[in-house]
């Protein structure tokens, strides 16, 4: 099936009604699909094993999924609370998070260790020793962005069980839950940063751009050429590799002087905002040198060096 791909006139000559304002993540295949990404990237990549472990990763979280335990849901007068006030309702730093995580997560690991070798395996079963309070404590600075203190090593593996319970949450409360928040730049389910922006096709989204969560992998719309961090239309500047994938560019800002990714689906129907931003690394250093940086974040690789 071909689709034809409108241009940006007709793009934003859509009625407003017609696009959803979110989409939340699907639970069979939004672990599985990136595990394929994941896979297929990590063929001859600089990165190869550690695109292949955070497959493994993905690979799990498709599993525990489907094994979810019953956690429980923030209560509803919280959720309507929310609402009210124009507030993402799943705010992991507003949440009290069901202490059960903790042990999924544990089970997580132990899916995983026999999957893994060397330095990765010493990882893991490193964590999986670690008491609750470690898990909890690393969960919160993960999540509030604080680097301080902050196990490196195991960030991935933390983040990893926390997008799972995450997707659980948002597609447990489904779509009539939430809301548009106050502010676009952040998830309007969970209030955290977008990982990326994708294209999307078909249907009423065609061609419209949604911005993908870190943490729930629920998308939300935001109209094309524009900043995703200050909402900026001037000195919006698209950037590319050479020689590299057309379906990955980094959308840079003058105005606030950062920049997210761009992934475009009518350029490779395959494109997975987590994986596609870990196996595009190249890019981030080439716009590292204009001095731009990332108003995204992705929990699969934590950077050490932000002092917030
Ligand atoms: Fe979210
Ligand atoms: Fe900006």
């Amino acid at each position: 099936m071909t689709q034809r791909i409108l241009d940006p006139h007709e793009i934003q000559a859509r009625p407003a009604s017609e696009i959803p304002f979110i989409r939340l993540p699907q639970r069979g295949s939004v672990f599985a699909d990136r595990a394929a990404r994941l896979e297929q990237l990590a063929q001859g990549h600089a990165m190869q094993d550690y695109l292949g472990f955070i497959a493994k990763v993905a690979h799990a979280q498709d599993r525990m999924l489907g094994e979810m335990p019953p956690l429980a849901l923030p209560p509803a007068e919280f959720l309507s609370r929310s609402r009210e006030r124009g507030m993402p309702p799943l705010d992991p730093n507003a949440l009290k998070r069901d202490p059960l995580w903790c042990d999924f997560l544990r089970r997580m690991l132990r899916y995983l260790e026999p999957q893994t070798g060397g330095m990765v395996n010493g990882v893991v079963r490193r964590l999986d020793a670690e008491r609750d309070e470690f898990y909890e404590a690393q969960a919160s600075k993960l999540l509030a962005g604080i680097s301080l203190g902050l196990d490196l090593a195991t960030a991935p593996l933390i983040g990893a069980g926390l997008q799972v319970v995450w997707v659980h949450l948002v597609t447990t409360l489904g779509v009539d839950a939430f809301r548009p928040i106050d502010v676009p730049s952040i998830c309007p389910a969970c209030g955290s940063r977008p990982v990326a922006s994708v294209t999307r096709s078909g249907g009423a989204e065609n061609g419209q751009r949604f911005l993908h969560c870190s943490l729930c992998s629920t998308e939300w719309h935001m109209v094309r050429i524009k900043c995703t961090s200050c909402e900026s239309t001037k000195g919006i500047e698209y950037l590319a590799v050479e020689g590299g994938t057309e379906a990955v560019k980094a959308e840079t800002c003058d105005e606030c002087g950062t920049y997210l990714k761009i992934l475009y689906v009518e350029r490779d129907p395959r494109v997975e905002a987590t994986a596609d931003d870990l196996a595009s690394i190249a890019l981030d250093l080439l716009v590292a040198d204009t001095g731009k940086l990332r108003s995204g974040q992705n929990l699969m690789l934590i950077h050490g060096d932000s002092e917030e």
